[in-house]
């Protein structure tokens, strides 16, 4: 792809942003940067670019920025719809996604993975997997750093593994994995979606410029992800937790098979430090994934039974009075939800609320119905959900999370799990998930003192 002297437009400045827009301007490009915020909300963003010559358009998009464009680069954080990319789109002005350009420099082989849940704990466990099967690795995308950074640093990679959101599937041209995961689809981002509909067709983008030189591994226990078998060019690698498989990657009675093209591959997972069923989905599809691209099954086994998890995903924090306290502040959608409390047999004490998606509560009412014992709901959506599960167990509601762990402290018992599993993003109390996750930890640990 030629860059030099082309007029490209770099819109949405956060972390990806300013990796692209200076990618472009050491390529030679005339950068043009245009973001919704004003100058003040971006100032650190600005600094780091201050010694390169790009011009800004802050505080609004203008149609004639849009339509003066040769190419536009649209950061992950920026809907696509807006009304100016619309209508660029409309005047035949190219639109692609960062990881569409970072593809038309890289030329390791790439695993994408997708799915509303476990993108990052699969992406980083394939990692984990080539590194220790000696591959220059780089791992990025949605988490850590973008792919862009793998081209600025111009170093030497064997493996990349790349954590793909729906959104920047929505700006690829011909961005074409070596393997392609896909997780699972359940309902989240309906308030950037139109339809569920087109949420799912976002996510299948990943297959789109698949041939049959590539894989895609699918998890068919997820009906809507069984569905689109069909659909896709690439060879089809079935991922299951309920089916013995001929062909491809399941898990029966502790153990976790792989068969494919005659090779056959067992991995017993009674020695794994990760916790919960979805676990053993990420943990299947980063052993295909990884596999399937030249990893020997001995160290693949090695890396990812010496993996304990990442914060904020199922993270035993600590037992207090005989009770567990599980943050899982990333679990910020229903589906999530649902498999956390599938990873406990009863006696939860489930805290969830936050800043409401627009999404259905009801698919948590049988598991909160069976295995919970007391829910304590807090922020935004509080309400929504008192409406929805409210009258299937003891249901409370709390101003903070501070209270919501004290009152949690307060209702189990030894033996219960205390599992704080959102289901909703975080931005009505907090910045960011990891915040939110933190002050749980605060406040589980506040409870350590005390009880010391
Ligand atoms: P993502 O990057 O897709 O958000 P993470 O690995 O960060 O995924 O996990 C986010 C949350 O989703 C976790 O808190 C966990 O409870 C849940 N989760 C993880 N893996 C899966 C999976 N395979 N299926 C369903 N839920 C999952």
């Amino acid at each position: 792809m030629e860059l030099k002297d082309k007029k490209i437009l770099v819109v949405g400045l956060a972390r990806t942003g300013v990796a692209v827009a200076r990618f472009l301007s050491e390529c030679g490009a005339r950068v043009t940067v245009s973001d919704s915020k004003g100058k003040e909300a971006l100032t650190s963003f600005l600094s780091t670019l201050s010694a390169l010559d790009i011009t800004y358009e802050l505080g609004g998009h203008g149609n004639d920025t849009f339509l003066a464009a040769d190419l536009i680069v649209v950061s992950p954080g920026v809907p696509m719809n807006i009304a100016q990319l619309t209508l660029a789109r409309g005047q035949g002005v190219p639109v692609i996604s960062e990881i569409e350009l970072a593809y038309e420099f890289i030329d390791a082989p790439i695993a994408a993975i997708t799915g509303t849940n476990g993108k990052t704990t699969t992406t980083t466990l394939a990692g984990e997997i080539f590194r220790k099967c000696g591959f220059r690795t780089f791992v990025g995308g949605n988490i850590g750093n973008p792919l862009i950074d793998l081209v600025i640093s111009g170093e030497r990679t064997d493996r990349v593994v790349a954590e793909i959101s729906s959104f920047q599937l929505e700006g690829i041209v011909r961005f074409r994995p070596r393997v392609a995961v896909l997780l699972n689809i359940t309902e989240d981002h309906l308030d950037r979606y139109a339809s569920y509909q087109e949420y799912i067709g976002a996510k299948l983008m990943v297959f789109a410029n698949q041939t049959a030189d590539d894989f895609a591994v699918l998890n068919v226990d997820d009906p809507l992800v069984a569905a689109c078998v069909d659909t896709i060019a690439a060879r089809v690698v079935p991922m299951s937790r309920h089916k013995v498989l001929e062909q491809g990657i399941f898990y029966q009675n502790g153990v976790i098979t792989f068969a494919w093209d005659g090779q056959l591959e067992h991995f017993p997972t009674d020695s794994f430090k990760l916790r919960g069923v979805h676990n053993i989905d990420n943990c299947m599809a980063a052993f295909a994934t990884t596999l399937l691209m030249g990893c020997p099954a001995p160290a693949a086994l090695a890396a990812v039974a010496g993996f304990s998890g990442l914060p904020h995903r199922m993270e035993l924090v600590a037992t207090v009075n005989g009770v567990a306290y599980y943050n899982d502040s990333k679990g910020t959608n229903v589906g999530s939800v649902v498999k956390s409390l599938e990873s406990f047999p009863g006696n939860i004490t489930l805290i969830a609320g936050g800043k409401d998606k627009g999404g259905e509560y009801t698919p948590l009412a049988d598991l909160v119905r069976e295995r919970v014992r007391h829910l304590i709901l807090l922020g935004e959506a509080r309400e929504r959900i008192r409406d929805a599960l409210g009258h299937l167990t003891d249901t409370i509601l709390v101003d903070s999370l501070e209270e919501a762990v004290k009152e949690a402290h307060r209702l189990a018992e030894p033996g219960d799990v205390v599992l704080f599993s959102p289901a909703c993003s975080s931005f009505d109390m907090f910045r960011n998930y990891e915040l939110r996750g933190e002050r749980f930890v605060s406040a589980v640990c506040g409870l350590i003192e005390e009880a010391e």
